[in-house]
């Protein structure tokens, strides 16, 4: 796929520095950048970390580690890199993810289009321009005329607004801006905030070395084990011949992970039966046990109860003290209505003696000293604060950046009572503004999700190039469809009335922890389906004269790529 010059505008005739800017160098930017390259656009990618990799550059706490199987986390657009690379383990860590990242940068010459260290802070759309113009942190001016958010939903840490936090003089880590050194937990008095995905794989670790280990939990969580294990040099060929299977799987089931749900009802099976299916579920390697669990439980709350039930005793079996246990144990919600941490010897740890399980519903932290934790009972010293509180998320990577599409208006005011978006890549009204896995995509396994979401954005350049359209805008009326059907969506699942970061929970910014909807959590090939039909219908759902410099610019604004099949 080349730029045609030819054709009419090219990055040359001066408006512009670069035909495409890419926002971010995570899973989804580092394979955008790479296909704006291939199509020969002039493109620049412009990278807040001093380092690729997105959420797992900033995530770099101890025991950070996959929950999808490492190679459909892999990317599957390059049979050589797929052939390349050997996964070490299962499930890799986060210092293998970052060793992958940089190679696949590398080894695709992206490198030198990368600005790093840069944080963008506003972009504005210039209509008579159709094009957009950043600033960023320092005070550098870009303009492009494709604007491309790869911000990721996962990116802005959140803190617990506890009294005295800044006073801490020992050591305080958020796990999502995790120093780039080592941070030692031996033999020192560790205290963590925080029991989702993160909390629960930091936890695991710090509880190894660590002195005595302070968790603080909030809401207990329905956690299941990883299984994980090495991959032998010998065992490389059999798992790469299972690629193309893998890879097919990712592509077609409902969360974009290797597993689907099991299409049969929890009442469908006798109680041996189940319960046989259950303990299987638990045995096996990675997230099945959510994902290709009964299909019921995540509408019927019957069905639920009875896996969730499965799932506490589980916990009560392995959880020594009957009151820890308990505190562990979820009850106002069912499982899987949220994210199902995965972990490895979590509910043991409990059963050490250096680690105390403290409930701050029941001991609230009331201050933090610059020694110490002072909760409603007790003044624990400690000399680290891990803070697994999580984050803004998926809208807050946005809100950081003053984003205005037409006429001035701001993304974030339009955002303000929920994002609206075209299938979680489109905002109408802001114009050749594309975002990667943005509010209302369909994300789960991310990987497979973000190179279907950048190959969707190149069809649709494709499509404008070989038109010679300069400019893309969703429809508001396709913009409010796709909207309303996520919204309705969710309203059927459990999940829509249980608190996390997924239904707007988790920001600790006042008043804005409410319920909102912000992802599409309906199945991915319903996703798909609708991206079909739209391209199908040659893309009716947009309106490509985006105003300001259409007509005479129109010809000369056609940015023309040969068609992605030559
Ligand atoms: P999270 O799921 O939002 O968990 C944040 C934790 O902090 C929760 O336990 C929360 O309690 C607690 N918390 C937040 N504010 C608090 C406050 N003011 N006081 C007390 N506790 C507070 O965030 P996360 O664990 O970072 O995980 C986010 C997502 O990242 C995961 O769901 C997953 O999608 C992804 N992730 C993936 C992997 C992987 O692929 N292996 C690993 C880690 C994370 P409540 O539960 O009561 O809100």
């Amino acid at each position: 796929m080349l730029l045609r010059k030819d054709k009419g505008w090219n990055a040359d005739d001066g408006r512009f520095d670069y035909d495409a800017i890419v926002i971010g160098t995570g899973v989804g930017g580092i394979y955008q950048l790479y296909r704006l390259k291939q199509a020969g656009l002039r493109v620049l990618a412009l990278e807040a970390a001093k380092g690729v990799g997105g959420v797992w550059w900033w995530n770099r706490y101890p025991g950070a580690r996959l929950d999808s199987e490492a190679p459909s986390y892999g990317y599957s657009f390059s049979p050589e890199l797929l052939e390349e690379w050997d996964w070490s383990e299962r499930f890799a860590a986060q210092p293998e993810l970052q060793r992958y990242f940089d190679y696949v940068v590398d080894r695709f010459d992206l490198r030198p289009h990368i600005q790093f260290d840069t944080l963008v802070t506003a972009a504005h759309y210039q209509s008579d321009e159709q094009g957009w113009a950043l600033t960023t942190e320092r005070g550098d001016h870009y303009r492009c005329r494709y604007l491309i958010a790869a911000v990721g939903p996962l990116t802005l840490p959140s803190y617990p607004p506890i009294p005295g936090r800044e006073s801490f003089a020992g050591e305080t880590c958020h796990t999502s801006r995790w120093p780039d050194r080592e941070v030692s937990f031996a033999g020192k008095r560790v205290a963590v905030v925080g029991t989702g995905a993160t909390g629960v794989q930091v936890i695991q670790e710090a509880a190894k070395s660590a002195a005595q280990l302070y968790v603080f939990q909030r809401t207990p969580n329905y956690c299941a084990p990883l299984n994980n294990a090495p991959v032998a040099q010998e065992e490389q060929p059999a798992v790469k011949a299972r690629y193309p299977e893998m890879i097919a799987a990712c592509r077609s089931t409902n969360s974009w992970f290797i597993h689907d749900p099991d299409p049969r009802s929890v009442f469908d099976l006798s109680d041996e039966e189940r319960e046989a299916f259950l303990e299987k579920l638990y045995a096996e390697p990675g997230i099945g046990i959510w994902k290709a669990n009964f299909s019921d439980i995540a509408v019927d709350p019957a069905a639920n109860e009875v896996v969730s039930d499965f799932m506490r005793r589980k916990i009560r079996e392995r959880v020594k003290d009957t009151e820890t246990a308990e505190r562990l144990t979820p009850r106002s919600y069912g499982f899987g209505t949220r994210r199902v941490p995965l972990e490895t010897r979590y509910y043991e740890v409990y059963n050490q003696p250096n680690v105390q399980l403290i409930d701050v519903n029941e001991t609230p932290i009331e201050r933090i000293t610059p020694s110490s934790i002072v909760t409603s009972e007790a003044e624990l010293d400690v000399d680290i604060i891990v803070y697994a509180t999580g984050f803004d998320a998926v809208t807050g990577s946005f809100d950081r950046i003053d984003i205005r599409g037409v006429d001035g208006a701001r993304l974030k005011d339009k955002w303000e009572h929920g994002p609206q978006t075209f299938l979680g890549v489109h905002a109408a009204g802001f114009p050749n503004f594309f975002m990667v896995g943005g509010p209302l995509a369909s994300l789960g396994n991310f990987t497979p999700a973000l190179e279907f979401s950048v190959n969707w954005i190149m069809d649709l350049l494709d499509f404008m190039s070989a038109k010679g359209l300069p400019c893309v805008d969703a429809k508001p009326e396709a913009e409010r469809e796709w909207t309303d059907f996520v919204r309705e969506g969710q309203a059927k699942l459990l999940i829509s009335s249980v608190k996390s970061w997924i239904t707007g929970f988790n920001t600790n910014k006042e008043g804005k922890d409410e319920f909102r909807v912000l992802l599409y959590v309906g199945s991915a090939k319903d996703y798909r389906k609708w991206c079909a039909d739209v391209k199908e219908g040659d893309y009716r759902q947009f309106s490509f004269d985006c105003g300001g410099a259409a007509g005479e610019g129109q010809e000369r604004a056609s940015v023309a790529m040969d068609s992605a099949r030559s």
